[in-house]
């Protein structure tokens, strides 16, 4: 409850929202500043000019009407970075020279960042984990800062774990070897390989030394996800403030995913692609997509090709980006492969953007294969598909074993080695790891259904948890309240 003068909690909070600039991180911070706007707060997004778009673009126009939402970019740091104008979102990026360029100028926005805050003060922060410095800027304008965690807390749970100089994999004699993680809710198992490589690692630390002086954390997803390590996290950190308000996807369905698309090349219209789903048996196709930062060798990409042809399902897959034919396999097989599965009526490529939303809600839709981004594998529990797990940096490795050891909502296909993004397949998965994990989730063998159930329960609670009344939906009043009760009685909460 909201104590202190009756004015001051009612007055609209003013809150400002600073995202890290990633198609995948830019869509959800952007779908809570509009659950703030919902409920009648007032919401600044502070950005850069050629992010603007990819904030507006995760906007529902149906929904904001009438709400306070403002952009507010300030100038990105182009020629002092070295990057030509308009390069300010990681999807803009083919290799890690050009991504650290973009990081070595977001993190020059702070100064500018923060001057205008300080002549417009807020009264609250709520940024994305890579901007740690609001944490500290928070505490000197005395407001809060509420860290948008991008992940679940399961893996906050792991990265935690690992930390520790007692980690068993701290004296493994092999990178491949499994071993526990000691400690947590459940005997999680992973190797060396797989854990994330040691620069990746310090910039999580810093991560959760600035998550340790926030006010709270806010996370796209629904408690009963991780309902057990929700309760460990806040007991190992300490935190009492962790609040899940999502499935984000399901509360702002009309998204319009031609926006999204219309940018690259659509190679069906959306009545096309219902259509063909339309003539697939339920739970026949699987859907393949590696979200917007993973840039895999040509050599993944025709493993990835000939194991879903071995695997004999129809098949959509989202092929956001081909390299240049710069290795020895090259991409002179894919007009061929694309030419052939069209004409026998195999599958669908995107060349670009797909309507992912719109795809998982389909009920020919049996499988998800996604490099466990955690929009995908919130979206793809939002709509009931088990998924095949194919991993390669960032958190995703622990992400699959939340799927593959913990929900049992999807199998492995094999993963072995952690690499960056740009670095992508350059431990090729092979074929047949494909087309058998494929064929496992679509077989209809009773490993199979029971994934399918589980996945379907987890969609019931999901699509509970956003309903009035519902768990994301309480979440998202307690948040609100506390922050009115930090202002009212000027920086003391319960
Ligand atoms: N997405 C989409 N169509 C595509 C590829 C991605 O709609 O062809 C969306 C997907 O629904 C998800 C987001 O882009 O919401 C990607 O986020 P995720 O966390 O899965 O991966 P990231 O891109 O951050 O690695």
């Amino acid at each position: 409850m909201v104590s202190g003068d009756d004015d001051v909690s009612r007055r609209p909070l003013k809150v400002y929202f600073i995202a890290h600039p990633s198609p995948g991180h830019i869509a959800p911070l952007t779908k809570i500043a509009q659950l703030f706007a919902a409920r009648g707060e007032h919401v600044t997004i502070l950005t850069t000019p050629a992010n603007v778009h990819f904030h507006e673009k995760s906007i529902d126009k149906g929904k904001t009407s009438g709400y306070h939402v403002n952009i507010h970019a300030v100038k990105f740091p182009s020629k002092e970075v070295g990057l030509p104008d308009g390069i300010e979102n990681f999807s803009h990026a083919s290799d890690n020279e050009t991504a650290a360029k973009i990081w070595a100028g977001f993190s020059m926005l702070q100064t500018e960042m923060e001057q205008y805050m300080e002549q417009n003060p807020p009264d609250c922060i709520v940024a994305d984990m890579f901007n740690r410095w609001t944490s500290d800027f928070a505490i000197k304008l005395g407001i809060p800062r509420i860290v948008f965690n991008v992940y679940c807390i399961f893996t906050r749970c792991l990265e935690e774990a690992i930390r520790s100089p007692d980690s068993p994999h701290l004296k493994l004699n092999s990178d491949n070897e499994q071993f526990i993680i000691p400690g947590l809710p459940d005997p999680i198992t992973i190797t060396r390989a797989q854990l994330p490589d040691g620069a990746f690692s310090v910039v999580k630390e810093q991560v959760s030394e600035a998550e340790l002086k926030s006010f709270g954390m806010v996370i796209n997803g629904f408690s009963e996800l991780e309902t057990e390590y929700i309760e460990y996290y806040k007991n190992i950190m300490g935190r009492k403030r962790i609040w899940h308000v999502g499935p984000l996807q399901l509360i702002y369905q009309n998204d319009d995913p031609k926006v999204q698309r219309s940018q690259k090349t659509a190679v069906v219209s959306d009545n096309e692609l219902v259509s063909w789903l339309d003539s697939k048996k339920p739970d026949s196709v699987i859907y393949i997509s590696f979200g917007s930062a993973i840039r895999f060798s040509n050599k993944q990409l025709y493993e990835i090709a000939c194991g879903l042809e071995a695997s004999g399902y129809p098949f959509l897959w989202a092929l956001l980006w081909v390299p240049e034919d710069d290795d020895d396999v090259g991409n002179k097989w894919l007009p061929d492969f694309e030419e052939r599965i069209k004409r026998e009526n195999k599958g669908i490529i995107f060349r670009g953007w797909a309507p992912q939303m719109l795809i998982l809600n389909h009920p020919a839709i049996g499988g998800f294969m996604t490099h466990c981004g955690w929009n995908a594998v919130v979206e793809a529990l939002s709509f009931g598909v088990p998924t095949i797990t194919l991993p390669v940096f960032s958190e995703q490795f622990y992400t699959e074993r939340l799927i593959s050891q913990v929900l049992k909502t999807g199998v492995e296909v094999g993963a072995e080695k952690w690499t960056y993004a740009f670095d992508a397949g350059k431990y090729p998965v092979s074929r047949e790891k494909i087309a058998t994990a494929v064929k496992k989730i679509l077989d209809c063998g009773e490993e199979a259904e029971g994934m399918r159930k589980r996945a379907r329960e987890m969609k019931e609670k999901a699509q509970k948890s956003v309903e009035e009344g519902g768990s994301s939906y309480n979440n998202l009043t307690a948040m609100i309240e506390d922050l009115k009760e930090f202002r009212a009685n000027n920086g003391k909460v319960a």
